[in-house]
């Protein structure tokens, strides 16, 4: 079979690279003509651990071909795939601009039977809103389907997430456009996926859900990690002890400076403009948001209450995605705590292991360092941001002779906001050493 998909970013490139690998002969296009250059030549624009050699592998066996041309898709493709951005916009609802612009383009192409999927995360009502688009676009009368599949992948372990997923979700009316999509994921039928055959409506739905629910999680246990510090509790230990409850599970109960991200941030406010236009209050959401604003200004507070002043004082930061594996910082925790820190006068010296060259593009001032001793040299203070697993093992002796050690205090200045490192190690070692939720 042959599939198109519209937009390569770290969700259009890594379904056509997995698609092709399945066996699928996949055309994909992008808008950006130098992003179609270099994937071309098996360049990726971003970083994702394992896609360049995915990707590499399937344009060698001719199943891996790229476009500006959505018309090369349309034509030759059976299903298409539209995987643009919907960024927020500033009343925090999702901007469907690109993706209407890609179905006015479909339709005009559009010369037999298909089915158009949205793989991005698109508001409730936009599968119903495509319809009517592409049948006022149509150059003649064709019959076509609307479906709804949701992407669930995770940056970082996209492949994996792709290739083995909790769950497929899969939204549509027509019963022929359902079974060509469970065609599409006949490999992970073989592996016992679950898959969640629903309407358009619940399976756009299940999108916002799923990620405003792990926002919550995280939101939950950061306002624990708060009252921890404040009663003396250890909350990888409170996480612990919820989280063996069956009910409640492990996973995304690990505090830090706030959840961040191209969709985490993006999803939760959506998903609040859609409940309001159809009067719906969510309340516990709208917490969420907040509280998650507010971690992010605890950690600066943190900083300063320690330092006392932040103003001329010199802070090495090391992490700038908003989680290891990844080089995205949309929304990343970093980008605010940095630009607060900046606007008291400090001066930063950074360093992550993927993120700079894309950081430099926004926060030009700041100073790149080479590794993460050379932006711990002469700094008042070393915070942790992204826990890349080559900041979990540093060489504490180095790093504490490094950085500059004020004589009132009991040792350099360590904040650890990703809690990597043990408290009773790290006054061992000398540091005065501050994480979040362990007192
Ligand atoms: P992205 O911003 O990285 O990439 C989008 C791509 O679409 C860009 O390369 C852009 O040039 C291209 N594009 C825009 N308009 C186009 C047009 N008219 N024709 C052709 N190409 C066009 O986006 P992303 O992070 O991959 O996210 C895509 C969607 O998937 C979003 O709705 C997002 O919420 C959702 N999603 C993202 C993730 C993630 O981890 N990034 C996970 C699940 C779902």
């Amino acid at each position: 079979m042959h599939i198109g998909v519209i937009g390569m970013g770290y969700v259009g490139l890594v379904t056509s690279a997995c698609f092709s690998e399945f066996g699928l002969f996949v055309t994909c296009v992008d808008k950006d003509e130098k992003k179609i250059r270099s994937l071309k030549k098996g360049i990726i624009p971003f970083y994702e651990p394992g896609l360049e050699e995915l990707v590499t592998r399937n344009i060698k066996q001719g199943r891996l071909e790229f476009t500006t041309k959505i018309s090369k898709a349309v034509e030759s493709s059976l299903v298409i795939f539209i995987a643009v951005g919907t960024p927020r916009r500033g009343d925090g609802s999702a901007d469907l601009k690109y993706v209407d612009e890609v179905a006015r383009e479909i339709a005009k192409h559009i010369d037999g039977y298909k089915v158009i999927v949205t793989k991005s995360t698109v508001p409730v009502g936009t599968g119903e809103k495509l319809r009517e688009i592409i049948s006022e676009n149509l150059k003649e009368q064709t019959d076509f389907d609307i479906v709804s599949n949701p992407e669930f992948l995770r940056e970082g372990s996209a492949i994996e997430d792709f290739m083995r997923p909790n769950r497929v979700v899969i939204g549509a009316k027509s019963p022929q456009a359902i079974a060509i999509m469970k065609d599409l994921y006949k490999p992970l039928y073989l592996i016992e996926t679950a898959f969640v055959i629903t309407n358009i409506e619940t399976a756009e739905l299940i999108k916002y859900a799923s990620n405003s629910f792990l926002a919550t999680k995280i939101s939950f246990i950061n306002e624990m990690a708060n009252l921890c510090e404040k009663v003396g509790a250890d909350v990888h230990m409170v996480a612990k002890g919820m989280g063996f409850d069956q009910r409640i599970g492990q996973k995304f109960l690990h505090p830090g400076p706030g959840y961040g991200g191209s969709c985490l941030p993006k999803d939760t406010n959506a998903l609040l403009k859609i409940a309001e236009e159809h009067d719906i209050e969510l309340g516990i959401i709208s917490a969420v948001i907040r509280s998650n604003e507010k971690q992010r200004e605890y950690m600066v507070k943190k900083i300063k209450d320690a330092l006392g002043t932040l103003k001329g004082k010199t802070i090495a930061i090391l992490g700038l995605s908003f989680k290891p594996n990844t080089d995205d910082i949309r929304d990343a925790p970093s980008i605010y705590i940095i630009k607060s820190l900046l606007k008291e006068e400090a001066s930063i010296r950074v360093y992550d292991p993927v993120s700079m060259e894309e950081a430099n593009k926004i926060l030009p001032k700041i100073k790149y360092c080479k590794d993460s001793y050379d932006a711990a040299k002469g700094a008042d203070a070393l915070v942790i941001v992204t826990e890349w697993n080559q900041f979990r093992n540093l060489d504490l002796d180095r790093l504490r002779k490094l950085l500059k050690c004020p004589p009132e205090a009991e040792g350099p200045y360590f904040f650890d906001l990703r809690n990597v490192y043990d408290p009773q190690r790290m006054k061992e070692k000398g540091f005065h050493y501050y994480c979040v939720g362990r007192s």
